[in-house]
């Protein structure tokens, strides 16, 4: 495991979000305000201005310079914070899960692969979730946000009717 793996992040209320998710960049796009931002796998966008003197980028505003730096990773804050990317699709839907009919592997931990979102739809009582050291009681008024490559499980805390929905970017 890489140093950065083993980071952890803490938001302002002291609350540690989970471990810190690098992200490869996958292409480059102009923002409405002309600024570079980076896409990175997971489908959120990063800035990577060259504003000098605070922030020297100058490879950013070459076609060759921003072709060397794909595949390089950045840090995604976005994921650390468990934020649902804008401009997914969903694509598939499991059955509807009950506390005794709950897939074993949903229990252990387990990750979707880069690129797929997922959300916990809980319909009735509620849901343990569990991603790293986010921890989440997923009830009707908020689905839990699964986020790519991320090691995660559940766990009914009663009677529960929950499914799982998956999102991939809508192919152009
Ligand atoms: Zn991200």
């Amino acid at each position: 495991m890489e140093a950065w793996q083993l980071a952890w992040i803490n938001d302002s209320k002291g609350v540690a979000l989970g471990l810190l998710m690098n992200r490869k960049i996958c292409g480059f796009y102009k923002d409405e305000d002309d600024d570079w931002v980076a896409m990175l796998a997971c489908h959120h966008g990063q800035h990577v201005r060259n504003n000098p003197p605070f922030t020297n980028r100058p490879w950013v505003e070459s076609a060759e310079g921003r072709a060397e730096k794909l595949g390089v990773e950045l840090n995604c804050v976005r994921c650390d914070r468990f934020e649902f990317p804008d401009g997914l699709a969903l694509y598939k839907q499991t059955p509807e899960f009950s506390e005794s009919s709950i897939p074993a592997g949903l229990l252990r931990d387990h990750s979707t692969k880069t690129g797929t979102w997922g959300l916990i739809k809980v319909r009735e009582g509620q849901l343990h979730y569990t991603a790293g050291d986010h921890q989440q009681v997923v009830d009707e008024s908020e689905a839990g946000v699964v986020v790519p490559n991320m090691l995660h499980s559940v766990a009914p805390v009663a009677q529960v009717r929950f499914c799982v929905e998956f999102y991939r970017k809508e192919e152009v």
